[in-house]
């Protein structure tokens, strides 16, 4: 039987950034194995995500995650060159735009708060300020908005997902192609995963990094996750207007958002929670959304966008955490070495980087040494203690 110090379950963006940081680490000698059921990365998340970095989050920990995304991304080089060769994550530094009415703004000026205590760029507007900015925006029933001046943007997820996979590979990583069906576990211990093809393989730790089917992959250990697939659609519209400065990443009073996409935009909206069921396997396309919720809303908020035309659409799943929609990242507290790095609801791509150097921190260290992740622990679920995230887009 094969054994592998570690064996990450998933090799979408969260897993090859685990076993990027793993394998270059120096305190680090031992053999990763990264099991992917679908090495073309059809369904998984990371391909169908808009790409979005930012530090406008609530919770001080995703603002540190933020910030280090930013400069993971800005430095890919110094990680991820190959023989010099860089890959061109083709990054966009337009910011984020939160836009607020007056019952919002009062949260905005406390996460503004947070986020500036911790070095992030972010800049609270008057709607005059966001008016002189954005001459496109419509601002009368606006109280302001807080906006991302450097540090947030975004770039092209599959690129990043490619470029941590070939890095790891290169370092020595193993990827095999498989779906880990079963999980061999003793009290306290995770021994082996069985994959579909019948083939068993020893770990030292185990960590979940399956995306939107963590929550499936934890119950093969026994382990309740509440991680589910969350369908969301984006939606690409050309407007025949050419708007100047182009679009941030802007975020309406009515949850809808857009941003510049190439000549054209891009644009969704998390449904709420009542309209918003689990969807296992599908991925199809509801024009509903786009007819009834989003055009209006953001033909209200720019009203250059009257006039545009639907180009095309898809559809991806969130891997969310349906509790309070933060990462669970840690070791299980009764099963030591499964270690989990899930449930990022939408946020995923961007804390990659972080994420994958937490769990090179825990095989390594049995702790944190950089951004400290405690409170994303599997504990606060296991104890119905919640650690919400108000900014989730
Ligand atoms: C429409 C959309 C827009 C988004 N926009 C953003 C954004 O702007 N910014 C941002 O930061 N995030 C965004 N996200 C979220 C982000 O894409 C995810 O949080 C992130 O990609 C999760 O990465 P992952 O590696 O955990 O999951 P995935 O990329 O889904 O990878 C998990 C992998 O595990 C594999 N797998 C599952 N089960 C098994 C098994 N049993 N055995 C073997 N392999 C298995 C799957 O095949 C998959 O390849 C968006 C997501 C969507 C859907």
């Amino acid at each position: 039987m094969d054994r592998h110090e570690v064996v990450i379950a998933g090799g979408g963006v969260i897993g090859s950034a685990a076993a990027y940081f793993l394998m270059a680490s120096r305190d680090f000698d031992g053999t990763v194995a990264v099991i992917e059921r679908d090495p073309s990365y059809e369904t998984a998340s990371t391909p169908r995500s808009c790409g979005g970095v930012r530090q406008q989050f609530s919770n001080p920990e995703n603002v540190e995650i933020g910030l280090f995304g930013h400069h993971f991304v800005t430095h890919v080089g110094d990680y991820l060159a190959i023989d010099d060769a860089v890959s061109d994550l083709t990054w966009r530094e337009h910011g984020y735009l939160f836009c607020a009415t007056q019952d919002s703004m009062a949260t905005l000026v406390e996460n503004h708060a947070v986020q500036t205590r911790l070095g992030a760029d972010i800049h609270l507007l008057n709607p005059g300020q966001m008016k002189a900015r954005f001459p496109w925006l419509r601002v009368d029933d606006l109280a302001g908005g807080s906006f991302g001046q450097s540090g947030e943007g975004w770039l092209d997820p599959n690129t990043l997902l490619q470029a941590f996979r070939a890095k790891a590979r290169a370092l020595g990583a193993t990827y095999i192609h498989g779906e880990v069906t079963k999980i061999h576990k003793t009290v306290g211990n995770i021994e082996a995963v069985g994959l579909a093809d019948g083939t068993t393989i020893a770990c030292g730790t185990l960590v979940n990094a399956a995306g939107a089917q963590a929550g499936r992959l934890a119950g093969l250990a026994g382990v309740p996750l509440p991680v589910a697939p969350r369908k969301r659609i984006i939606y690409v519209i050309d407007c025949r207007e050419v708007l100047e400065p182009v679009v941030p990443l802007l975020i309406d009073v009515s949850g809808a958002f857009v941003r510049s996409e190439g000549t054209g935009h891009i644009c969704g909206i998390s449904p709420p929670p009542d309209q918003d069921p689990d969807a296992w396997d599908d991925l199809e396309i509801d024009y509903h959304w786009f007819e009834d919720i989003i055009w209006p809303a953001l033909a209200h908020r720019i009203p250059a966008f009257e006039t545009i035309k639907l180009t095309s659409a898809w559809a991806g799943w969130y891997d969310y955490n349906t509790v309070d929609q933060n990462g669970i990242v840690g070791p299980h507290p009764q099963i030591k070495n499964f270690i989990l790095a899930n449930g990022f609801s939408g946020h995923g791509l961007q804390q990659s980087p972080a994420v994958g150097r937490a769990v090179m921190e825990l095989v390594t260290t049995g702790g944190y040494r950089t951004i400290d992740l405690t409170r994303f622990g599997y504990e606060r679920i296991a104890e119905g203690r919640l650690l919400l995230e108000k900014n989730v887009v």
